[in-house]
């Protein structure tokens, strides 16, 4: 196990104060960071390197420590194994952001878990993650009733934004601002994607499309998307809750003799109700399940199909004879 010169890694001196101590890692953070050097396996080992001295350094008591190390370091401190292990880093970019990472290399050396131990580096550093889910994106989608009465599917363009390709989203390229994002650390995204709405949508349902939001911070995983629904009104039909109403026109003879009256649904098919003898005007008759599909469960409400009696217009001379055959039968006194 090497001795390793933290003071000689960030390139300070020993009585270096704190300030020159971070000073010193974001400059070489910045230079060594594995996504402005992706594959530079040398580059790679140099930022763990630094964030390890900086780790020590950087906390009082780990220094005070470091400090007191003698020649016979290693009889002083019962050394771990060094297997490799999964640590997470944090360097703050230029704007002042926080950005966090992990990686999967050996993590801190064995020098350092011979010191601190594997925990170490735990509270400290780890302390400060701030890892956060992405916003959510809500997209209004106007469907018709048609279209929630049997389900359907809408392909649309989302525009979010993504990490920067080239900066990853630090928003610098070496110690220059990044070109391609001017700093932002994000570049638009357009993603085209097919969504299925589910039959039964109704005003303000809310369809959830995992992790098509806006990204994370610190690597945090991506917002959702959620296509909030209006349903375009069909004069023909009013809508309670999973329950349609509609208005059927039926003929007065129909009504008086009993007979079938097409009901229409919102998918454009119609429905034969039977109707019995003598319905009066605005009887309603409820078919069963044939409402709008329930968004939970099994099943649909019921369609209610209320009788509009329509009177007859431009009698013929035998209508009117029979319409006067019917008025003195029922004893009603009509002209002339
Ligand atoms: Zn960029």
């Amino acid at each position: 196990m090497d001795y390793k010169d933290y003071y000689k890694i960030l390139g300070v001196a020993r009585g270096a104060s704190t300030d020159d101590i971070k000073k010193a890692f974001r400059k070489l953070a910045r230079k060594y960071h594995p996504d402005v050097n992706p594959g530079d396996k040398k580059a790679e080992e140099r930022f763990k390197e630094i964030n390890e001295a900086y780790e020590v350094l950087s906390d009082p008591d780990k220094r005070r420590k470091y400090d007191t190390l003698g020649p016979n370091w290693q009889e002083q401190f019962s050394p771990f194994a060094g297997a490799g292990t999964r640590r997470s880093y944090q360097y703050s970019g230029g704007r002042g952001v926080p950005f966090d990472f992990e990686t999967n290399g050996t993590g801190f050396s064995d020098f350092f878990e011979a010191l601190f131990g594997r925990s170490g580096v735990a509270g400290t550093r780890s302390s400060n993650m701030r890892r956060r889910a992405g916003e959510n994106i809500d997209q209004p989608v106007e469907v018709t009733l048609h279209e929630a009465y049997v389900g359907g599917s809408r392909t649309f363009n989302i525009q979010s934004t993504e990490e920067c390709p080239t900066c990853k989203g630090t928003g610098e390229v070496g110690n220059r601002v990044c070109p391609t994002c001017n700093g932002q650390g994000t570049v638009p995204r357009n993603k085209r994607i097919q969504v299925k709405i589910p039959a039964g949508v109704d005003n303000g349902s809310k369809i959830r499309v995992a992790g098509e939001g806006q990204p994370g911070i610190g690597g945090g995983p991506r917002g959702d998307l959620f296509l909030v629904i209006s349903v375009k009104p069909d004069p023909r039909f009013e809508r309670k809750g999973d329950d349609l109403y509609t208005d059927v026109q039926v003929e007065l003879v129909k009504a008086m003799l009993g007979g079938e009256v097409p009901v229409p649904t919102p998918d454009g098919r119609r429905l034969v109700l039977t109707i019995p003898p003598e319905t009066q005007n605005d009887r309603t008759f409820r078919l069963a399940n044939k409402g709008m599909p329930h968004l939970r469960g099994d099943g649909s409400g019921n369609l209610y199909a209320r009788m509009k009696v329509l009177l007859p217009m431009h009698l013929s001379s035998e209508e009117r004879e029979l319409f006067e055959k019917l008025a003195r039968s029922r004893g009603v006194e009509v002209h002339p």
